[in-house]
């Protein structure tokens, strides 16, 4: 695992490098998402039940961004999928400089998804561009259903949202309806899949999802 360390604040140059991100990730043909999410949704634990459930059709690779440490890319590196380490130190979202620092470390001719783990938070990962083909969300029902209306940026630069840990709404006041509803306000577009990667329940929408995005991508390369 490489660990790049985010020294300089290059936020200017960040619509130009996310361009030239994007076009490397066309060259390539590989389907970018950028996984956006609170601290504690479980968007690591989506990842590890992605890999385990189609890593052997489709190669897998991960940019994890963290504030500080490597305990998301150790548990990813178990699944034996390229992995780069970034930690900000203290800057609260991946940008598309970093994402470029990190594509030097990746093995990007064997590599047909990459996710990139944004820092977790709901605020600012929406307003920054890395090159990627889509963003999605990662939503605990335990984050409560006001949310989306609390942070509605987030809900609408989402292509895709996965409401996860539904195994806890029964000891939770949280509606998944209310969840929903508030979320379409913000993007009436928003598609929305609903699963616990506690138990792997219902992760089959999101898997075709995933394969039908990479399919449509190399449709058009
Ligand atoms: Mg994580
Ligand atoms: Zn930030």
């Amino acid at each position: 695992m490489v660990t790049v360390k985010i020294v300089k604040d290059l936020l200017a140059a960040n619509a130009e490098i996310a361009l030239k991100n994007r076009e490397l990730f066309k060259t390539k043909h590989i389907l970018v998402i950028n996984l956006m999410s609170s601290p504690g949704s479980g968007n690591t634990s989506l990842l590890e039940a992605t890999v385990k459930a189609i890593g052997n059709q489709y190669r897998i690779g991960v940019i994890e961004g963290d504030i500080e440490g490597i305990a998301d890319a150790e548990r990813l590196e178990k699944l034996h999928i390229p992995v780069v380490q970034l930690n900000t130190k203290g800057a609260c979202h991946i940008d598309a400089p970093m994402v470029e620092r990190g594509l030097e470390e990746l093995p990007l001719d064997d590599i047909d998804i990459l996710f990139i783990e944004n820092v977790g938070n709901l605020v600012c990962p929406a307003e920054f561009d890395c090159g990627e083909d889509y963003k999605v969300l990662v939503f605990s029902v335990t984050e409560g259903d006001d949310k989306p209306l609390k942070y509605p940026l987030m809900f609408h630069e989402s292509t895709a949202m996965v409401i996860n840990k539904t195994d806890l709404l029964p000891y939770l006041d949280s509606s998944l309806e209310t969840i929903k509803r508030n979320s379409l306000k913000s993007n009436p577009k928003l598609k929305i899949f609903e699963v616990s990667t506690k138990n792997n329940y219902n992760l089959d929408s999101w898997l075709r999802w995933l394969i039908t995005k990479l399919t449509d991508k190399r449709g058009r390369v």
